[in-house]
């Protein structure tokens, strides 16, 4: 059996080789390392790709999320509502410019945000929601779109774990997660589902003149060469890695359906067990499977992610502790009691190894161990 890994980024390498290796080399002979053909291409590929007038690249998807904020011009004091559950990266940036962060509990059974305590969360200061799509799902967009509304609040979406995945409107039509609010953000980090092989991100808008400000903040502020305009940043993505994202691109459909096929096979095997809860789609979205979480019920969730890893099988737990109760983010405004779920999930979640490369005799190997710890 082939080595167990969370993502296995070799054997993907490995694919696509030899396009990979050439594309690198094209663009160091070319010497137009920052701001190259290579970034106007994905910029392009990525706007079809996702049906949105404006890719913006940037340097990772934390910057992302921080210019996105800066180009709505949020100020010291704006209220921005986002998960209790996620990756700290979302929370960082809103603490980082002087806003006011205001973490809502999620729904337990697709880890996004819940829309009830979303609603309940607003004041007259609210300026913003990011909802999380977390895992691989689009959060219920269309009842964040509604609140977002009737209140006159932007909607930035997290969309770095779910780039890819589609959205269904009630009416039917479809959009790609990232480009349903305002503006959209994403990561390239080389373990998210388009990941490059350094850090990369990127910014998704249909507006124009939001589209214009933003390329002017993530450069310097400059909208003419050594005019500065607006505070900004230095958050580019640098020509290689968007010769290897443009490879990689065309592949990320196919990258989906390997991480659903393979995401499949662990709800099959895990099926039989009233002591596992596998993950389950909503209807209003696709699943992209970033990750493939399970919930541990009735049985010990610690004692069975300190068994797979002493039987060398990769785990993690996404995520060990709510953003509420970490250090740097904690606040006395918030009670223990709205945040009852993320308060049960990070005592029962547990990740598998999830990626394009996994073999149903990997997946079969994980699964029985598994069954057999837990019975
Ligand atoms: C990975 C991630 C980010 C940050 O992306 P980086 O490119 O690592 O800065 C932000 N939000 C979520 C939900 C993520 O998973």
């Amino acid at each position: 059996m082939k080595k167990l890994q969370m993502v296995d980024l070799k054997s993907q390498y490995e694919k696509i080789q030899t396009q990979v290796n050439e594309a690198v080399i094209n663009v160091i002979q070319s010497t137009a390392f920052i701001n190259g053909p290579e970034v106007k291409g994905l910029q392009e590929d990525m706007e079809s790709y996702l049906d949105v007038k404006h890719v913006i690249p940037c340097a990772n998807g934390t910057d992302a999320l921080q210019i996105a904020m800066m180009g709505l011009g949020l100020e010291q004091g704006d209220e921005v509502i986002t998960v209790d559950f996620t990756f700290a990266a979302t929370v960082e940036v809103i603490a980082l410019l002087k806003l006011t962060p205001v973490l809502v509990d999620v729904d337990a059974d697709t880890f996004n945000i819940n829309i009830e305590a979303l609603k309940k969360a607003i004041t007259p200061k609210t300026k913003a929601i990011v909802p999380v799509h977390l895992f691989g799902q689009c959060a219920n967009m269309e009842a964040v779109l509604e609140v977002a509304k009737e209140h006159n609040l932007f909607v930035i979406e997290d969309t770095a774990q779910a780039i890819g995945a589609d959205y269904t409107f009630k009416d039917g039509s479809t959009k790609k997660a990232g480009t349903i609010g305002n503006i959209g953000t994403t990561s390239f980090f080389p373990s998210k589902n388009l990941g490059c092989y350094g850090d990369g991100g990127a910014i998704f808008t249909n507006d124009d003149d939001l589209a214009h400000i933003i390329r002017g903040i993530v450069n310097h502020g400059m909208y003419k060469r050594y005019y500065h305009d607006v505070v900004g940043v230095n958050s580019r993505l640098d020509s290689v890695q968007a010769a290897i994202l443009r490879i990689k691109l065309p592949l990320l459909d196919g990258y989906c359906d390997a991480r659903r096929k393979a995401a499949a096979y662990y709800s099959a095997g895990f099926s039989a067990s009233d002591k596992i809860i596998t993950p389950i789609t909503a209807d209003y979205t696709t699943h992209v499977f970033h990750q493939y979480t399970l919930q541990i019920v009735g049985a010990d969730r610690d004692a069975l992610h300190a068994h797979l890893n002493e039987n060398n099988i990769p785990n993690a737990i996404y995520y060990p502790v709510p953003l509420h109760s970490q250090k740097a983010y904690a606040d006395e405004r918030y009670n223990e009691g709205d945040f009852a779920v993320t308060n049960q999930l990070i005592k029962t979640v547990i990740s598998l190894p999830m990626h394009t490369e996994l073999e149903e005799e990997q997946q079969d190997y994980i699964i029985n161990t598994i069954l057999n710890f837990i019975k």
